[in-house]
């Protein structure tokens, strides 16, 4: 599978993968939960992984993230979501990807 590092839908990447995960695999840990999990279920692949689209699920805490972090559009201004914040991702992704 091609997997683009440069951008995703007119947005350049920053950090490519920036939770270092397995690229190209549909399914692999998931950054948010699996290092809190007991030992035999922290390499569990209980998230799938959207690499077209740079983003991730996961089926164990129920969460979404981003695969990368983005530069923004028409600026310098560097994007950053921080893990305490993927509550907000619908909100982000509407400011980032207006849908
Ligand atoms: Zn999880």
């Amino acid at each position: 599978m091609q997997v683009n590092n440069t951008e995703i839908n007119g947005f350049l990447i920053d950090q490519f993968n920036q939770h270092n995960l397995d690229v190209g695999k549909t399914q692999g840990i998931c950054p948010l939960c699996s290092s809190d999990r007991q030992p035999k279920n922290q390499k569990a692949k209980c998230a799938s992984y959207d690499w077209e689209r740079g983003l991730g699920t996961c089926h164990h805490c129920d969460s979404s993230f981003q695969l990368h972090t983005y530069q923004r559009k028409g600026s310098s201004e560097k994007t950053y979501i921080r893990p305490d914040a993927f509550k907000d991702l619908r909100r982000y992704l509407f400011w980032v990807y207006n849908v």
